[in-house]
């Protein structure tokens, strides 16, 4: 029988754990705090930011939060950014992605101090993990390691396959999935023979942003499939980048979307901001 992996019900746990260790430094007079700040008026990135503000409130980390204009300048955002990084009681910095096309993402991100990086965007964070030190990871993969954990899915010496290799998403999985001893394959838009290689795939995580795109022929049986997309299909409804009813009965475990990675990416937000005191 297939497994649903449940990300809603996991991701809850996790809070709950963090809640309580939130809630011990408060008794020894350590208050954690998120500065959450949003560049326009983007729908999509207004949703994401209030979860966000919505999870920091329910495990007890505070979240100041900064709403700017449009119209902000790079110059503006970036020293908002460094005083933020100046204040002390300010634990973790997340400026919400994309911004506005006149402002320099990548400038942004390294402006961030690497010890408040709780989006694990930084080059510094990315290094950190590349060679397998302690640091803050992005909070997609190592919500989907989590998830793999606690379903008690083995990675050590599996066939690891990813479709996608984004800096937020495929690339650090491949890293993640590498350090827990898979063997790993990523692959691309120039990827020859895709089905043939996600067919090798014991553990497949699909992320490239294509509505219903994995369908039962480039699974092989009995595979675990992680569904990282967030897309809407034909009709508006939110679906996945892996068509869920096509695959389903092919494999040993799923994601469903909504409900699988993307409560887990928020859910380890808050670990790197409840990590970042001991960091
Ligand atoms: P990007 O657009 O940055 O990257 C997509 C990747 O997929 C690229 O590496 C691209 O290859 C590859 N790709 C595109 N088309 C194909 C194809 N036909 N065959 C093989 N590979 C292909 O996306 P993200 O990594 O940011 O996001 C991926 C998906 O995950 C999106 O649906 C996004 O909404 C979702 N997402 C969900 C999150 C969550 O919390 N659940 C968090 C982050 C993202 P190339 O590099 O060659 O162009």
């Amino acid at each position: 029988m297939t497994k649903i992996i449940d990300g809603k019900e996991i991701s809850a746990i996790i809070k709950d754990e963090l809640k309580s260790k939130v809630e011990e430094y408060k008794r020894n007079g350590i208050t954690i705090t998120l500065a959450v700040i949003q560049v326009g008026k983007d729908p999509a990135s207004s949703v994401y930011v209030g979860n966000k503000k919505k999870a920091c409130a329910y495990v007890g980390i505070e979240s100041l939060a900064y709403e700017l204009s449009e119209d902000t300048t790079q110059e503006e955002l970036l020293m908002l950014i460094k005083v933020l990084n100046n204040k002390k009681e300010v634990n973790g910095i997340l400026v919400q992605l994309p911004l506005p096309k006149h402002i320099d993402e990548d400038l942004v991100i390294q402006t961030i101090d690497p010890g408040k990086d709780v989006d694990g965007f930084h080059p510094q964070s990315v290094g950190v993990l590349s060679i397998g030190q302690k640091g803050f990871v992005s909070c997609t993969p190592a919500g989907i390691i989590e998830l793999l954990k606690r379903s008690n899915i083995e990675i050590e010496g599996k066939e690891c396959v990813i479709i996608g290799r984004s800096n937020i998403v495929g690339k650090p999985m491949a890293l993640l999935l590498l350090r827990e001893n898979g063997t790993v394959t990523i692959c691309h838009s120039r990827t020859k023979n895709l089905k043939e290689v996600t067919k090798r795939a014991d553990i497949l995580v699909v992320a490239l942003g294509k509505p219903k795109f994995v369908t039962k022929d480039y699974v092989k049986e009995g595979a675990v499939v992680i569904d990282v997309g967030i897309n809407r299909d034909e009709n508006g409804k939110l679906c996945g980048d892996v068509d869920y009813e096509d695959v389903f009965d092919k494999v040993s475990a799923i994601t469903p979307v909504p409900g699988g990675v993307g409560p887990m990416t928020i859910a380890m937000l808050l670990h790197n901001c409840v990590e970042s005191v001991s960091l």
